[in-house]
Parts: structure tokens; C-alpha cells; sequence
């Protein structure tokens, strides 16, 4: 099935407002399985959009428009529509009869230009809106469904959700149904993935896979596409496996998780306790740790350790080890992680120390170079890592690679 997104607006080719409603709309079917192939932008010109139209429904089976449905002179959309229809446009009764009830529930007088919305072309199929005045509206040229939603983001999105996503799916050929899930892969680039993976979409029928990187992340998509529709769950259960199988521990969530929502479901299940001591991430692994409601019952105390006074007299780092190997080593990481659990009488204690540039590297400990160390009961281990990029890629990449610590 082929699907066109028509995006109708002087400010979005003025670049005034940039045209979030073509990416949310395709991103939404995507998840149906359902491609866009075509998207095309216009201004609020009549005669163009109705050419737009015109030339979007030869080509397409369905065409989503938004925008230019609002009551003043400069939203044209319903008579352009009329116009690449050869219809007229009728007051719609029921598109009439929900505006003036949307104007009682706010209490408000409804303006009479308001009613120039509820002009659509005739034989055109009302969308609610449940949220504004625009309604929307769905009609056929040439086989091709042709779907009219207001530009306002908020309302194009219930709409899309409520009426648009169930039009379009009724129009699939052949009932064919599509299921998806998506597991996050971190510490393999995409190349890897797609080489340990590529195989996958061949080995069953009706199962496709697609990449796509989320810096430090990969996500792994999985679809799959068939008339039953109770089959797809299985289907994607077994890709998933296979992909488990493939790239191991690299997989850090899947359905609907995410790194962060799976330490967090670790802490709760095993009752441990947590600290943390931040040098280069500045108090990013715990703003991602109380990022999720709970965290509270697990996190004890998260310190910001910048300088090297900080280091010693909060976590007890020894001032000589800071003298002679300066902030950033395993050893100060190690001590930096023992002195938060010492502080905060918690089960673990992770720490980083690193440089985060772009200043600030040395021939031996070049930017980039950071060091993570995790204490427990037992002990305390430290590993190096060479990061590369600008400050925020090299703090981001930290502040995931200590989730994934806090997630082994
Ligand atoms: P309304 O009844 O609110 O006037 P409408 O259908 O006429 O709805 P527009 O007037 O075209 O919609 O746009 C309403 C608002 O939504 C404007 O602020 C506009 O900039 C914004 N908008 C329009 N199209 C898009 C788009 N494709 N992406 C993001 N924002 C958009
Ligand atoms: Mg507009």
C-alpha cells in the first residue's frame, strides 16, 4: 500500500514552523507496517493544493493532508478539496451540530466564521475533532482515500490516534495485520548488528527487520506481517529471541523498556541500594535514576564531585593519589566509588571520573578517556573506556555506559 503525506501551510515553506505533523503521521504508520513514500509540502493556495491533490491521488492509495482548515479566508483546504473532487461544498449537519456543542461546553459564543468550517466537500466523510473547532474529513478521488486533518499539532495527533490510523488500516489490502517491537542494542555499532542479524528477515516468512540508531543506542525493529493475527505475537517472540541469541547481553531492553526502566526494575527486584559519585557526567546517571518514579526506594545519594577538594573531603579520596595522578585514574575512581557507599551506607556505589573535553586531555589520558568503577560488598572494580565526540556525546555515552554497569 503506497501512502502520501500532504503537509499544507505558507509558514511551514516560509521554514517560520517546522513540519512536525508529516513526521509524527509517518512515524505512527510505520508502526503499522505501513510505509509513506511520498511527502510534499504547499502553501495555502487554493488552486495548488487542489493540483497537489490531484497529482498525489493518481500515484498514491491513501493521501493524509494537514492544515488549512481553520475559519479565516487564508485556510483554503476544504475548497481546494472540492475543487480536485469536482465537488461542491454542503454545510455538514453533523460537523455543524458538534461545533456548536464544543462552543457550549466551553461556555463560549460561537462566531459566525466558525461555521465556515463545517463547509466540506459533499459526500465527505465527518473526522472529529474532539479537540478544536476544525473538523476533519475523508473522501475518494480515483480509488485513492484522500484524509483532511487541522494543522494544529495536538489536534491532528488525537485525531490521527481516534479515527485516522483505523481508516487507513481498513484500507489495506488483503486484511493483511502487522505487529511490531523494538529492542535496544548498546556497545555494537549498526554495521555489526546488521551483519550478525542479516539473515534474520529470510528465516520466517512475514518477518522483517529494520535499524535505527539512537546515539549511544541501536534500535532493533522487528515487524511482523500476516493475515493471522494471532500469529504475529509468536512470530515476533521468536525474532526477538533469535536476536537475543545473537547479540547477547549488547540487548539491554525490549518491550518497552528502556535502559533506564530496566535497572530501575532491577533495583526493586533485589532490594539493593544504591549511591553514586559523579565527576564528568555532572549528575547525569542520576538525573537518568530519578528520571523514574520509585527511584526513591532505591537511590540513596548521588554526589557531584567536580574538584579534586570535593573528591577528598566528601568521598575521602587521598589527597597524594590526586596529586600524583590528577582526577582522572582508576584508583581515584575506585576510591570515589568506595567513599559514596561509605557515605551512604548503600549496597552499591558507582563512580565515573573522566574528561569530557574539549579542553583538558593529555598524550596519555586524551578527552574521551573515562573511567568507571563500581563498588559492592565484596570489592571494587574499575574499567577504562576511550569515548570519542564533543562533550555531550562523550557525557551521554558515560552516563549509558554506567546504566549498563548498574544493569549486569
Ligand atoms: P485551525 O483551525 O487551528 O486554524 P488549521 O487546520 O487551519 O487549524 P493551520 O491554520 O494550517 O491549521 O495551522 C494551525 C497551527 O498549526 C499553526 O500554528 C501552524 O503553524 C501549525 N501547523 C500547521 N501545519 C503544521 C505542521 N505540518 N507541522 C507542525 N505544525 C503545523
Ligand atoms: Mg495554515
Amino acid at each position: 500500500m503506497k501512502t502520501a503525506i500532504l503537509s499544507i501551510g505558507d509558514e511551514l515553506l516560509l521554514g517560520e514552523v517546522v513540519d512536525t505533523n508529516s513526521a509524527r503521521i509517518a512515524a505512527r504508520l510505520a508502526d503499522e507496517g505501513i510505509a509513506t513514500v511520498r511527502k510534499l509540502t504547499v502553501g495555502d493556495d487554493e488552486a495548488g493544493i487542489a493540483a497537489a491533490l490531484q497529482e498525489l491521488a493518481r500515484g498514491h492509495d491513501v493521501v493524509i493532508a494537514t492544515g488549512g482548515l481553520g475559519p479565516t479566508d487564508d485556510d483554503v483546504t476544504a475548497r481546494a478539496a472540492a475543487r480536485a473532487t469536482g465537488r461542491r461544498l454542503v454545510l455538514n449537519d453533523e460537523a455543524m451540530a458538534r461545533l456548536k456543542e464544543f462552543f457550549a461546553r466551553l461556555g463560549r459564543e460561537m462566531h459566525p466564521a466558525n461555521g465556515r468550517q463545517c463547509l466540506l466537500p459533499a459526500k465527505g466523510e465527518l473526522i472529529p475533532n474532539p479537540a478544536g473547532t476544525a473538523s476533519g474529513f475523508h473522501l475518494l478521488l480515483d480509488g485513492c482515500l484522500l484524509i483532511f486533518l487541522p494543522g494544529v499539532p495536538s489536534e491532528m495527533a488525537v485525531m490521527l490516534e481516534e479515527s485516522v490510523v483505523s481508516l487507513v488500516l481498513a484500507r489495506r489490502s488483503g486484511r493483511q495485520h502487522t505487529r511490531t517491537s523494538t529492542l535496544t542494542v548498546f556497545g555494537l555499532s549498526e554495521a555489526e548488528i546488521g551483519a550478525r542479524l542479516s539473515d534474520i528477515d529470510r528465516s520466517r516468512p512475514g518477518l522483517g527487520v529494520a535499524y535505527c540508531v539512537e546515539y549511544p543506542m541501536v534500535q532493533v525493529k522487528l515487524r511482523a506481517t500476516g493475515e493471522d493475527e494471532t500469529a504475529l505475537t509468536a512470530l515476533l517472540e521468536d525474532g526477538a529471541a533469535m536476536v537475543r541469541e545473537r547479540l547477547g547481553d549488547h540487548v539491554v531492553a525490549g518491550g518497552g523498556e528502556t535502559i533506564d526502566t530496566v535497572v530501575a526494575r532491577l533495583f526493586r527486584e533485589t532490594g539493593m541500594t544504591l549511591a553514586l559519585a559523579e565527576s564528568c557526567t555532572g549528575g547525569l546517571i542520576a538525573g537518568r535514576i530519578t528520571a523514574i518514579a520509585g527511584s526513591s526506594g532505591y537511590f540513596l545519594l548521588g554526589a557531584v564531585t567536580y574538584s579534586n577538594d570535593a573528591k577528598s573531603n566528601l568521598l575521602g579520596v587521598p589527597g597524594d593519589i590526586l596529586a600524583e595522578q590528577g582526577a582522572v585514574s582508576a584508583e581515584v575512581a575506585r576510591a570515589m566509588a568506595r567513599g559514596a557507599r561509605k557515605l551512604a551506607g548503600s549496597d552499591l556505589a558507582l563512580a565515573v571520573t573522566g574528561i569530557a573535553g574539549p579542553e583538558g586531555g593529555s598524550p596519555d589520558k586524551p578527552v574521551g578517556t573515562v573511567f568507571i568503577a563500581l563498588a559492592d560488598r565484596a570489592g571494587c572494580s574499575a574499567k577504562v573506556y576511550h569515548f570519542s565526540g564533543d562533550r555531550e556525546k562523550i557525557r551521554t555515552i558515560t552516563a549509558i555506559t554506567a546504566m549498563d554497569w548498574l544493569r549486569r
